[in-house]
């Protein structure tokens, strides 16, 4: 019991039961709407998301959201995340002649 958790390891880890129970959970509580605002209103699209409104390592219902995929991809980009992929998603897959 030495707390280590609290210093070294700063990634956001999902619980054992985010596919189980906590996932499913906030998807059926949001109806399976997308519950990001847009312009004043409720995206309100299919939802096969779930988002953490404040602090990633926050597992409670009340910091987790239903979203869609593209408001998902929108707010991961803020995050730096989704820019990687959207140039993955550009480039055609081919192997670098040069590169072994
Ligand atoms: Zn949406």
């Amino acid at each position: 019991m030495s707390g280590g958790w609290q210093g070294s390891t700063r990634k956001a880890e999902l619980p054992a039961n985010w596919y189980t129970e906590l996932r499913p959970f906030v998807l059926t509580r949001d109806k399976n709407r997308c519950q990001e605002v847009i312009d004043g209103a409720l995206c309100a699209r299919p939802a096969n998301q779930v988002d953490h409104i404040g602090d990633r390592d926050d597992h409670r219902p009340e910091n987790l959201q239903a979203l869609c995929e593209d408001c998902h991809g929108r707010k991961s980009s803020r995050q730096g995340n989704a820019a990687r992929w959207a140039v993955r998603r550009q480039r055609p897959k081919e192997r670098h002649p040069g590169l072994f």
